[in-house]
């Protein structure tokens, strides 16, 4: 047999795996949920970020502030106070998946993320594409007296009511924004209040998960 075939081969075979891994073996674990009282315990929190080769402390950050609640981490693990299910923690961790680890313009998980300037870029090493991650800031709104007509804030959907329209709730108000879909986080004004009941209108859509 040719030697130089040979070489080239072993060669090609070296460099192989830097295209194939991404696809073959990139599968998040499923999240291992358990309730403990009124706490929910994610037990393979560190497992995943591994997996996604993040900072821990970034995904947490990412779970707490989506999932609107209090956490911390204990070795490997996370505890949530509150219970939530594998599926809320699944679609969460796929969000954030999505939005911080995978290329936009090829799909594969070798990326990083760099932070130029005040602008936190995500790098892609398998085909070079970059883009900008976006900024969310979702404005807590917590005085009672907050919501009133002509207000404009930003508000996440939490689910769709019966005749398809989207809403969110603040204090004791539920929000309806028609044309939203669960999970997308928009700027809205306010149009009417009625009750505990109120009517908005986009102004702006921020993020879709
Ligand atoms: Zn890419």
């Amino acid at each position: 047999m040719n030697f130089d075939y040979e070489k080239n081969l072993d060669r090609a075979y070296d460099n192989m795996p830097e295209f194939l891994t991404t696809d073959v073996r990139f599968s998040i674990p499923e999240p291992d949920v358990i309730i403990e009282g009124k706490t929910t315990v994610l037990r393979n929190f560190r497992e995943i970020t591994d997996t996604l080769n993040r900072d821990p402390s970034h995904l947490l950050k990412f779970l707490l502030r989506e999932m609107g609640t209090a956490g911390k981490s204990d070795g490997s693990r996370v505890i949530f106070q509150g219970k939530f299910t594998t599926e809320d923690l699944q679609s969460q961790i796929d969000a954030y998946t999505s939005e911080f680890v995978l290329c936009s313009e090829c799909g594969r998980p070798d990326t990083a993320l760099v932070r130029t300037d005040r602008v936190l870029t995500l790098k892609c090493a398998a085909c070079g594409a970059h883009r900008p991650i976006r900024k969310r800031k979702v404005r807590e709104v917590k005085s009672k007296d907050a919501i009133e007509e002509g207000g404009v804030y930003d508000v996440k959907i939490i689910g769709v009511g019966k005749k398809g329209d989207g809403y969110s709730r603040v204090d004791k108000y539920t929000i309806y924004v028609p044309h939203t879909v669960k999970g997308e986080i928009v700027n809205i004004k306010i149009t009417h209040v009625s009750g505990t009941l109120a009517f908005a209108e986009i102004v702006e859509r921020k993020s879709k998960e």
